[in-house]
C-alpha cells in the first residue's frame, strides 16, 4: 500500500473490541494479569503501552525499520541511542550539527567516555581519516540544519558497514514520507517528532527505528531501562498529527520552493540554502535518494543589519525557534537554535550574523511572500533613515 494511504490509517484498524477509527488512549500504567505466569502482553507502561505501540508499529512500517521506539522528546531519542556506546567509544558526526545533539555529545556523552569528532558527512576522505579503532558509528543529518548539507546515505553507510561501523540517520527534515535511510543502508533511524511528524507545534517527542533483531533487542532494553518513553496521551497526539502528514509534507514543499525563489530574486538576499533549488550542491544526490524536499531552508542577507528589523517587522510569520509545524517560523540560528555550538565552529560552517532559517509552514505562499516583501522594504527602509 502506498504510504499516504498508510499514514491516514494509522492505528485505524487496532482497536477490534469497538471498532474504534482513532485508536483509544491507554492511560493505565499497570495491567492485571490473568493468572501467575501469565501476562496480556502488557504488564507496566514504561515497557509497553497499548496506546505507544500502535504508534510503534506504525513508525516502524513507515521507516522500513524492524522496530520502532517512542521517546519523550527528540533529544531523549538521541540520549537513548548513545547509550549503545561506553567508555573510550568514539564517533563520527555531521559538522552542521543540530544544536542540542552537539551538546549532548560535547557536555554529557564526555562524561561517560564517548567522544565525537565533526567532519561534512559526505566527504568519505575525511570520514576515513577521523576513523580509529574505537569507532563505532557514522550519525548523519542530511539535510543539515540551518545550512542543508546533503550526505549521500547510500555510500556513507556502504561505507559503515565495510567498516563495521553502525551508521544512524536523524531524518527529523525529510520525515520518510519523502525518505527513508534503512532502505538505503542505515542501521537506526532518529526523529524529533516534534517537528513534522507531529507538525501542529504542540507535541514533543521523539522516535528510534532500527533495523536488525540484536539491535532492535538491544534499544528496546535501553528504551524500558533508561525510561524516557513518551506518554499515552502525546503518543495518541502524534499519530494524529502524522495522518496528515502526506499533504502537509507536499505543501510545505510547495510552499518553500516559492518563497526560496522569491528570495533568491531579492536585491537584499546573498545566498538561498534549499536542496529544492538546482544551484545547491546536494540538488542531485537529494533527488536521488529522497523524493521530496523539506519544508525548511535558510537564506544569508547581505547586510546583517536586515535581521533585527526583519524580526520585527514579520507579522504573518513568527519570530519563534522550531520548524515542521503548520505555522510558519523565523528562527536566528547564530543566537537561538546554534547557541551552544561554539562561535569557530559555527563561522567555518557558515552560521553567522547574516543568516536566518525560515520554516515555511501551510498557510497560502502568496501571503507568505507578501509578508517577506513588506518587512524586507521596512528593514531597508530603517537603514536608510539611520
Ligand atoms: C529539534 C531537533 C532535535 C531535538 O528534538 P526535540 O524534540 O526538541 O528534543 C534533534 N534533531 C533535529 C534535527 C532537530 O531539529
Amino acid at each position: 500500500m502506498k504510504i499516504e494511504s498508510r499514514l491516514a490509517q494509522i492505528g485505524s484498524t487496532k482497536e477490534p473490541k469497538t471498532g474504534a477509527v482513532s485508536f483509544p488512549i491507554y492511560h493505565s500504567t499497570a495491567f492485571r494479569h490473568p493468572k501467575l505466569g501469565e501476562s496480556t502482553g502488557f504488564d507496566y507502561t514504561r515497557t509497553k503501552n497499548p496506546t505507544r505501540s500502535v504508534l510503534e508499529e506504525a513508525a516502524a512500517q513507515l521507516e522500513s525499520g524492524d522496530a520502532a521506539f517512542a521517546c519523550s522528546s527528540g533529544m531523549a531519542a538521541l540520549q537513548t541511542v548513545f547509550s549503545l556506546f561506553g567508555q573510550g567509544d568514539h564517533l563520527i558526526v555531521s559538522l552542521d550539527l543540530y544544536g542540542g545533539t552537539y551538546r549532548l555529545l560535547e557536555r554529557i556523552m564526555t562524561r561517560f567516555g564517548v567522544t565525537a569528532s565533526y567532519v561534512d558527512t559526505n566527504d568519505l576522505d575525511g570520514i576515513s581519516e577521523l576513523c580509529t579503532p574505537q569507532t563505532k558509528a557514522v550519525l548523519i543529518e542530511t539535510p543539515t540544519n540551518p545550512l542543508m548539507m546533503i550526505t549521500d546515505i547510500e555510500r556513507v553507510s556502504a561505507w559503515a558497514k565495510s567498516k563495521g561501523l553502525l551508521t544512524i540517520v536523524d531524518n527529523t527534515l525529510l520525515t520518510p514520507f519523502f525518505q527513508r535511510p534503512i532502505e538505503l543502508g542505515a542501521d537506526i533511524v532518529v526523529h524529533s517528532a516534534t517537528k513534522y511528524l507531529g507538525g501542529h507545534n504542540d507535541v514533543l517527542a521523539g522516535l528510534i527505528v532500527t533495523k536488525g533483531k540484536e539491535l532492535s533487542e538491544e534499544m528496546a532494553f535501553l528504551h524500558n531501562s533508561i525510561g524516557a518513553v513518551l506518554g499515552p496521551q502525546d503518543s495518541w497526539l502524534l499519530m494524529r498529527g502524522m495522518k496528515t502528514l502526506a499533504l502537509r509534507m507536499e505543501r510545505h514543499q510547495y510552499n518553500a520552493t516559492r518563497v526560496s525563489e522569491y528570495l533568491m530574486s531579492h536585491e537584499a538576499v546573498e545566498e538561498v540554502f534549499y536542496p529544492a533549488l538546482p544551484h545547491h550542491p546536494g540538488h542531485d544526490v537529494q533527488n536521488r535518494q529522497s523524493s521530496g524536499n523539506t519544508g525548511i531552508f535558510s537564506f544569508k542577507l547581505k547586510d546583517a543589519r536586515y535581521v533585527e528589523p526583519i524580526l520585527r517587522h514579520i507579522q504573518l510569520i513568527a519570530f519563534a525557534e522550531s520548524l515542521g509545524g503548520v505555522e510558519s517560523l523565523m528562527t536566528y540560528p547564530a543566537v537561538q537554535t546554534h547557541a551552544d555550538i561554539p562561535l569557530e565552529i559555527r563561522q567555518k560552517i557558515g552560521v553567522d550574523d547574516r543568516l536566518l532559517r525560515f520554516s515555511v509552514g501551510i498557510e497560502h505562499a502568496d501571503d507568505l511572500i507578501a509578508d517577506l516583501e513588506q518587512a524586507l522594504a521596512a528593514a531597508k527602509r530603517e537603514i536608510e533613515e539611520a
